[in-house]
C-alpha cells in the first residue's frame, strides 16, 4: 500500500493537473470574485486636478481673514470658468475643480456671505491648502492598482473603474460537475426508505462552489454501479473542466470511483492524504478533465473540499494563491497531542481563541453548521494548553 501524500504535496500535484483556463474580457460589473489575467494599472491621475473636499469657498490663504468678493461658482462636474484673484472668492462644492488662483478652501459653516460679499465668522482654514484633494493624491497615471491573479473584490471593482477600465481581462470560469455516488442517497426533503439518507454533500458542494467562480452547477446522483459511474464520468469529462465525485472513494466493495476512472479511459494521479478527516481522497484526469474524488463522510467531504477542491477551481480561474490562508489564534481548551495524520478540526473562534467542536468523526454532519474554523493539528503535535498558539483556516 502506498505511503500517504502530505497535504501540501497533494495540492501542489492537483494544481499541476491542469493549466489556468484562457482569459476573457467582461464588464466591471459582471466581474465580483474573479480573478485578473493582468495587472490594472492607471490610465488616469485621481484626482486629475485639485478638487474641493468640501462645500464652501475658494480663495487664497494669503487673504485670510477676507472678507473677499464672491465673483462666481463652480459644482462638481464643472470646469472653473474664471481665476481666483487678490481679495476675492468662489462659491465651490465637494469634488468641483479648484479654480487657478486659488489654494484653501474655506468651509461654508465659517463665513456669512450677503450678495456678493464674503466674510470669516469662524476659525478659518488654519493653513494654505486645506479642504483641497491634491492631484494624483489617490493614485497616479501609470500606478499599479491591483495584481494580475488577484480577486475582484468591491473595492478592486471600484479602483479599476477610477483608473480608466470599463472591461476587465479575467480568467475563464471553470465547467465543474458534482456527482454523488451511494445507493443510500436520496435527494433532500423526499420520503426516505430504511437504510436511506438524505443527499447532504451534493447541495453543501453546490453551496461551496456558488461562493467561487464555477459556472452554474447541478448535482448528479450516480447509484454504486462501476460501470454506470464510468459511463457518466467519461460523458462528464467531455463538458467540464473538473469532475467532483463524494463518495466511493474508499476500499469498500462498493468504493467504485477509482475502478471507474480507469474504465472511463482516466488516469490516477494519487490518492490517500496524510489527512483526517479525509484520507481517501481521489486525484486524476480523464481527457482534459480533472477527477477529484472525494470521500463521503459528510465531515470529511467539507474539509478535502475545503483544502482541494476550491483551491483547484481558484486555480483554474486564474487565481494567483489558490490555496486557503492559514492564520494563528490562541487555543480556548487544552488540545490533545495529535496522531499519524495531520487533523483539521471543525471548531469556532470566538473573541479570537479556538475551541474544537464537540464530535469530530468523520460521519458527523451538525458540527459544519457552527463550525467557522478549521483547527490545524499537526502529526505527532505535542499536548497543548489553552493559551498556546494554534494554527487556523477560515471557512465560510
Ligand atoms: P463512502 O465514501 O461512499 O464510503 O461513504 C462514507 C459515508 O458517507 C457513508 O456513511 C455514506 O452513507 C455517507 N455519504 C456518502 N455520500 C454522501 C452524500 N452525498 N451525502 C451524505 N452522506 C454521504
Ligand atoms: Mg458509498
Amino acid at each position: 500500500m502506498s505511503a500517504l501524500l502530505p497535504v501540501e504535496q497533494a495540492q501542489e500535484r492537483l494544481l499541476a493537473l491542469r493549466a489556468p483556463l484562457s482569459s476573457e474580457n467582461i464588464a466591471l460589473s459582471e466581474s465580483l470574485g474573479r480573478y485578473l489575467s493582468n495587472d490594472v494599472v492607471a490610465e488616469r491621475d485621481q484626482p486629475a486636478a485639485p478638487l474641493s473636499a468640501m462645500d464652501g469657498y475658494a480663495i487664497r490663504f494669503d487673504d485670510v481673514p477676507g472678507p473677499w468678493t464672491i465673483t462666481g461658482e463652480v459644482a462638481a462636474g464643472a470646469a472653473p470658468d474664471r481665476a481666483v484673484g487678490a481679495g476675492e472668492a468662489m462659491r465651490i462644492f465637494t469634488g468641483a475643480m479648484l479654480p487657478a488662483g486659488a489654494d484653501t478652501v474655506v468651509v461654508q459653516e465659517d463665513v456669512s456671505a450677503g450678495g456678493h460679499h464674503l466674510m470669516l465668522t469662524g476659525d478659518g482654514p488654519g493653513a494654505r491648502g486645506r479642504h483641497i484633494r491634491d492631484r494624483a493624491a489617490d493614485f497616479g497615471v501609470g500606478a499599479r492598482l491591483l495584481a494580475a491573479g488577484s480577486r475582484l473584490t468591491a473595492g478592486a471593482i471600484a479602483t479599476a473603474a477610477m483608473g480608466g477600465a470599463g472591461q476587465l481581462a479575467v480568467g475563464a470560469r471553470p465547467h465543474v460537475a458534482i456527482a454523488t455516488t451511494g445507493d443510500e442517497l436520496v435527494q433532500p426533503g423526499r420520503a426516505l426508505a430504511p437504510g436511506q439518507i438524505p443527499d447532504s454533500n451534493g447541495v453543501m458542494l453546490a453551496a461551496m462552489l456558488a461562493g467561487e467562480t464555477a459556472a452554474p452547477i447541478l448535482p448528479h446522483h450516480i447509484r454504486d454501479d462501476r460501470a454506470t459511474l464510468a459511463k457518466i464520468l467519461n460523458e462528464l469529462a467531455r463538458r467540464h473542466d473538473v469532475i467532483v465525485t463524494v463518495g466511493g472513494a474508499s476500499v469498500g466493495d462498493h468504493d467504485h470511483v477509482r475502478g471507474a476512472l480507469e474504465d472511463a479511459g482516466g488516469r490516477l494521479d494519487f490518492w490517500r492524504i496524510a489527512m483526517r478527516p479525509g484520507k481517501p481522497l481521489i486525484a486524476g484526469t480523464i481527457g482534459d478533465a480533472v477527477l477529484l474524488g472525494l470521500p463521503g463522510n459528510p465531515s470529511s467531504a467539507f474539509v478535502t473540499a475545503t483544502l482541494f477542491l476550491l483551491p483547484l477551481v481558484r486555480h483554474l480561474a486564474g487565481a494567483r494563491d489558490p490555496r486557503p490562508a492559514v492564520h494563528k489564534a490562541p487555543l480556548a481548551t487544552p488540545l490533545a497531542a495529535g496522531g499519524t495524520r495531520r487533523d483539521y478540526l471543525r471548531a469556532r473562534l470566538e473573541d479570537g481563541r479556538l475551541t474544537p467542536l464537540v464530535g469530530q468523526e468523520s460521519g458527523m454532519t451538525l458540527p459544519l453548521a457552527s463550525a467557522n474554523a478549521l483547527l490545524i493539528r499537526e502529526i505527532g503535535a505535542p499536548a497543548r494548553d489553552a493559551g498556546a498558539i494554534a494554527d487556523y483556516l477560515v471557512i465560510a
